[in-house]
Parts: structure tokens; sequence; C-alpha cells
């Protein structure tokens, strides 16, 4: 398989023409750089290799616990990870839930060390509301489209080159 360097590399080389495209079809700065942005970020941390101890896993630091469980529960390279129709899906549902359940934990401690009592789970639900109107109201949804975009497609040219890869691999087999 292609190394993590050989996708840092196919990632970087993609930016520009990924600019390019989402220029051309948005005359938008802001929506083309949002999908250039999140091109790298899908392609160099928020990609397929997850699954495993890759670069992309290593890159999250301290917070790479975030990540333990999905590569417990996909096998490396499996469909689920790096398949093209629900790798970053997936990735985008799992990254959500976790930091929401960081984020309740967070107010729950806080509410229990700092308040004197815990704070039950209407409480947090109403939090919670507030804020997820506060960004619904702020964002463009169009925004929200084009990050996914960029995320899909810095982890499909990855996915396309591992594909890549390894019918190079099977050719030179049959000489
Ligand atoms: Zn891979």
């Amino acid at each position: 398989m292609p190394s993590g360097r050989t996708h840092d590399r196919v990632t970087l080389l993609s930016l520009g023409p990924t600019a390019f495209i989402a220029w051309a079809l948005t005359h938008e700065l802001t929506l083309s750089a949002l999908v250039v942005g999140a091109t790298l970020f899908g392609g160099v941390m928020f990609g397929p290799d997850l699954d495993t101890a890759s670069r992309q896993y290593r890159r999250w630091g301290p917070f790479r616990f975030i990540w333990w469980p999905y590569r417990i529960a996909f096998a490396h390279r499996s469909r689920w990870s790096h398949g093209l129709l629900f790798g970053a899906i997936i990735r985008v549902f799992y990254f959500t839930g976790m930091v929401v359940l960081l984020a309740f934990t967070a107010l729950y401690l806080h509410s229990v060390l700092f308040a004197g009592k815990a704070s039950n789970l209407s409480d947090l639900l109403h939090a919670w509301q507030l804020l997820a109107d506060h960004v619904d109201a702020r964002l463009d949804r169009r925004a929200i489209w084009a990050a996914f975009i960029g995320l899909w497609w810095g982890a499909a040219l990855h996915t396309l080159l591992d594909v890549l890869c390894s019918i190079g691999r099977r050719l030179l087999d049959l000489f």
C-alpha cells in the first residue's frame, strides 16, 4: 500500500486543482477556501487510515483517544472506513457523536465540581438545544456542504490511491 507520506503528497498536490474546480463551480472565495481546507484536513487528519495506528491517527496527538473506539470497531481498509460511499459519512457521524458525548461529560463534571450539584439530563439537553439553534441560525447551509464535500474528497483521494496501487501490484504479478 502507498505509505502515509505518499498519501500526504497526493493530498497536497490535489489542493491546487481542487481550489480551481471549487472556484469555477461556486465563484465564492469562502466556499472555495472551505472545500480546500476540508480536503486538506480530510486527507491528513480525517481520512480512512484512522482505522489503524497511522500518521492520520497520530496527528490527533492528545486527542487520539477520540478515534480509539473507531480503530477497534472497523478493520483496517474495511469498506466502513475506506469505502467511497460510507467512509466519510460514518466518520462525520462518529466524530460528531464523540464530541457531543465529551461535551456532555464536561458539562456534567463542571456542574458537579463547581456548582455543587449534578445537572440533570434535561438541563444538558436544553443547553445543547440553545447551542444548536445558535449555530443553525448563523451558519450558511452551503458552508456545511462545502466542508463535507472537502472531507469526502480528501478521503476519496486516499481510497482511490489505495485501489490504484492494488491494481498496479496485481498487474505486476502477472509478468
Ligand atoms: Zn488506507
